[in-house]
């Protein structure tokens, strides 16, 4: 069970000094003890493992996503506030989810057991190493970004089981097998994601590699600055000194000649030391504007295609990013964005984050109702794209008529039935007029459409074999209910 008590912090029994001028991780723990009680520290703190020290930033990983959101909320300012006193410098804890199966033995991680301060000699070296001139490493990783919050589908298991090959590679000291790694895919799917989850994997259980994480945008930028600047041979020496590249969008560097160039010299220099190259774009490597040695380079690796996902991973998302947030939101509202928001996940995301805000600001419950309501923006857009054609095609389909049927003046109840759905769910489905539909159904008068639709809404209620077709039709049309 969760403690929400606050943690005891009074009461502090005086520790021994650390070891050195660091401090010793497992010296801690009767701290840690005295100050949040024995449930707390096994259940939440034991289980942290440091991953890294650096500039008052110490690095725990946590198990999975929920672990961390606990601690953080619940533990970190506490123990924020001890190591400062400990160390006699500000700390700030960083929590970052490694799942278990991904974890270094103890023994093969160098910041595991102790952390040092600033200064000491391993830091020292990594200070001194050419990457960490400012823009480095793993600052640049944004932490949601790893493998335990990537939910998978058939859309992206393929892309998920490479990354975290290639992420299994690096961390065991292995020589790259897939060089480049080149994922593609729209906007929103996930790209820079599981790249980023890459960089966490190798750092958690390798923290002294040089890993590099910059968008294609960025990497221009600085090229030009080096040139500005006359560093062009400092600018080589930071980037042929990674053990991992990873550049996102590399799309944005085509048409640039000169950082095109210099971009092929370090991925050429990069490949033939064993380096790890990993690329993103919207696009594969062949359809990319770039000069047709880099675009074979570039392909010459491991390209995977990053899919939208499908329906049940879309609600699988929202499922996994609601727990996250720690909010409960219902079923049939889960449902209602993943039916109808389907290209992009950033979008997803999006939708639910506006209605968590929008809950917390107004206390107002999220309701299927309150989300029709809120996202009407996005639905519309969904709305606009269905048109009467689809509508008359899908209805002719379900009752097994000929789509002729929908325009010939045939009465029969067999036809004239369908037709009336078929003008009502036009009408409720679509931005059109009436006219305008008795158009779209062989030129028919705008009264006749008007009769249809209040027929069938005055049937609905009694018929419920009538209501069952509508609803199956509008939820196929749609993706939700009417
Ligand atoms: P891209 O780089 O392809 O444009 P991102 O990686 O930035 O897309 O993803 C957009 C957002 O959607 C991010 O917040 C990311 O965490 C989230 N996201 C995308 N795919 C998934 C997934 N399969 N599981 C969880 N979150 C995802
Ligand atoms: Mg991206």
């Amino acid at each position: 069970m969760l403690q929400t008590a606050a943690p005891v912090v009074t009461n502090r029994q005086p520790v021994a000094p650390a070891v050195g001028e660091g401090l010793d991780w497992a010296a801690l723990q009767p701290l840690l003890l005295a100050t949040f009680g024995a449930e707390v520290t096994e259940t939440w703190l034991t289980p942290l493992q440091p991953l890294g020290w650096l500039g008052g930033v110490l690095t725990l990983a946590a198990p999975t996503a929920f672990f961390a959101m606990q601690v953080q909320t619940k533990f970190v300012p506490t123990l924020e506030a001890l190591l400062s006193e400990q160390t006699g410098q500000p700390v700030q804890v960083q929590l970052q989810v490694v799942p278990a199966a991904l974890r270094a033995a103890p023994a093969a991680a160098p910041f595991a057991g102790t952390f040092q301060p600033l200064g000491a000699p391993s830091v020292a070296a990594a200070a001194a190493a050419p990457a960490a001139a400012g823009w480095q490493h793993s600052s640049k990783l944004d932490g949601r970004y790893t493998f335990a919050t990537f939910v998978t589908g058939k859309s992206n298991t393929f892309a998920f089981t490479a990354a975290q090959s290639v992420a299994a590679t690096l961390a065991r000291g292995e020589a790259p097998g897939f060089n480049p790694f080149f994922l593609h895919g729209g906007v929103g799917l996930g790209k820079t994601h599981l790249m980023q989850a890459i960089g966490h994997a190798v750092l958690a259980t390798r923290p002294n590699t040089q890993t590099m994480y910059l968008s294609a945008e960025q990497f221009l930028n600085k090229f030009i600055k080096a040139m500005q600047d006359k560093t062009q041979q400092k600018f080589k020496e930071i980037f042929r000194g990674v053990d991992v590249l990873m550049i996102d969008d590399i799309q944005f560097i085509a048409g640039k000649d000169n950082t095109q160039e210099e971009f092929f010299h370090t991925f050429n220099h990069l490949l033939g030391e064993g380096k790890q190259i990993i690329l993103t774009a919207d696009r594969p490597p062949h359809a990319l504007v770039l000069e047709e040695r880099l675009k074979s380079r570039l392909g010459s690796g491991l390209t995977v295609e990053v899919h939208a996902p499908e329906e049940e991973t879309r609600l699988a998302i929202l499922r996994t990013k609601a727990e996250s947030m720690q909010v409960q939101i219902p079923a049939e509202v889960l449902n209602l964005l993943a039916s109808h928001i389907a290209s992009n996940v950033r979008e997803l995301e999006g939708a639910l984050n506006r209605l968590v805000a929008y809950n917390r600001l107004t206390g107002q419950p999220i309701t299927e109702a309150l989300a029709r309501e809120q996202l009407r923006d996005l639905f519309k857009a969904y709305t606009r794209i269905l048109t009467v054609e689809d509508i008359q095609q899908k209805v002719a389909n379900h009752f097994n008529i000929r789509m002729a049927d929908m325009h010939s003046p045939r009465r029969a109840r067999e036809v004239a039935r369908p037709r009336q759905v078929a003008m009502f769910l036009a009408k409720q489905l679509t931005q059109r007029s009436y006219p305008d539909i008795g158009r779209s159904f062989g030129g028919r008068d705008h009264t006749t459409v008007m009769h249809a639709c209040q027929q069938i809404e005055n049937l609905l209620p009694r018929d419920p074999q009538l209501a069952e077709h509508v609803q199956l039709l509008t939820k196929a049309l749609t993706g939700r209910s009417l």
